[in-house]
């Protein structure tokens, strides 16, 4: 039998697995309101230990650090979902884990987060298991001759993902990935990428975002606006899917579901890629642009919290500060309006996100 979840107040202490700018985020959004953070992770000087109360520096795997971290701590969470599934149960039978292991077993692996959708009666693009090099060619053929293939694990911004158009180039593709359980997927024929971002509460509560749209270059996200360019219906519809998911998980927090919107004969048709069972880049302009903002709300819902309005406040245009553009930030700072947040990282990389950028265009109100 589960045990009840502990009655979180003001000053309890949230446990975050992960360090990097969406664990930062959380910590500043629990401060706000009187949580403390401790931050887990393996590499010093990441982002999120600047802005939290505790922080541990240790390797996933160890399990005497987990232990006291665990007992220094109410409830715990992560902020990106590669934690190892024996780390999140480990901790589990210690504190309560939001979202739980089950979220982490559907998500990890694009195979079974796949399957998971196709039994949930939502649509994914075409997919094939690609287990060794010799179930390329045919996995091609029955796509017509093109597809991408992926790592079933630890692909994240493009990495680990290669666009096949013939079976040499896959298996060279495969090859270079170290040969590690992939697929290969159906190149879809988007007009559209958007996100739908919700929170489900402990209580079963769900409150969706509006559907956001998303622009990439070099396979990371570079813009998001809200609201998407989609038809009411769609935008409805899509809520509904990340309710479906989070529901199907007996999820709590935030989760981002990233799709495709299709164009096709019917209207516009919604297809998943991925479900992030976490707080999302696309879900940035909620700090700006509502009055919970995504990280608050995952703070609220891990914490058994009344979870708060997702209202927009106006047209929203985010942009990420990617490696260099960062540079650009004193002249962020002059512009009118402009929501600047930096995330504290000592040096830029190409491609590295340093910081965003928000504009709100507000509406007229009387
Ligand atoms: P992912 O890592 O799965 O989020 O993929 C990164 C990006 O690659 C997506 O945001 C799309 O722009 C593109 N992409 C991924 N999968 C497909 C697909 N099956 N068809 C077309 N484009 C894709």
């Amino acid at each position: 039998v589960k045990k009840p979840d502990p009655v979180i107040e003001p000053g309890a202490t949230i446990g975050i697995l992960g360090a990097g700018q969406l664990g930062r985020m959380l910590a500043l959004a629990g401060a706000r309101l009187g949580l403390k953070s401790h931050i887990y992770a393996p590499d010093a000087g990441e982002p999120a230990f600047d802005v939290a109360a505790g922080g541990t520096v240790a390797a996933y795997e160890d399990e005497a650090a987990l232990v006291r971290f665990a007992e220094a701590v109410d409830v715990i969470t992560y902020e990106f979902e590669n934690i190892p599934a024996a780390t999140a149960a480990f901790l589990a039978e210690r504190r309560p884990v939001h979202p739980g292991p089950l979220a982490l077993e559907k998500t990890q692996d694009r195979l079974i987060e796949k399957r998971f959708l196709n039994d949930l009666d939502v649509a994914t693009a075409g997919f094939a298991a690609i287990d060794s090099a010799e179930a390329i060619a045919p996995a091609l053929t029955s796509f017509s001759g093109a597809g991408i293939l992926k790592t079933r694990r630890f692909g994240y911004d493009g990495k680990g993902q290669a666009m096949i158009r013939d079976a040499a180039k896959g298996e060279a593709a495969f090859a270079s990935f170290g040969k590690v359980p992939a697929i290969l997927e159906r190149i879809v024929p988007f007009a559209r990428e958007i996100s739908a971002i919700g929170a489900r509460g402990r209580d079963g509560s769900f409150r969706a975002y509006d559907i956001c749209e998303n622009s990439h270059a070099n396979h990371i996200l570079s813009r998001t606006e809200a609201p998407a360019a989609i038809k009411p219906a769609t935008a409805q519809r899509a809520g509904e899917i990340a309710k479906c998911i989070a529901d199907a998980l007996d999820y709590v927090g935030v989760i981002a579901v990233e799709m495709f919107v299709v164009v096709g004969t019917k209207g516009e048709e919604l297809i998943v890629n991925e479900i992030a069972p976490r707080v999302h880049n696309s879900g940035h302009w909620t700090i700006d642009g509502t009055a919970t903002s995504q990280f608050e709300q995952h703070m609220r819902a891990i914490s058994g919290w009344p979870l708060g309005s997702t209202e927009r406040r106006g047209r929203i245009v985010m942009d990420n500060l990617i490696g260099d553009e960062a540079l650009r930030w004193r002249e962020i700072l002059q512009e009118e309006g402009a929501c600047l947040h930096l995330y504290g990282k000592s040096e830029i990389r190409d491609g590295r996100k340093m910081g965003h950028v928000t504009r709100v265009y507000m509406k007229e109100t009387g």
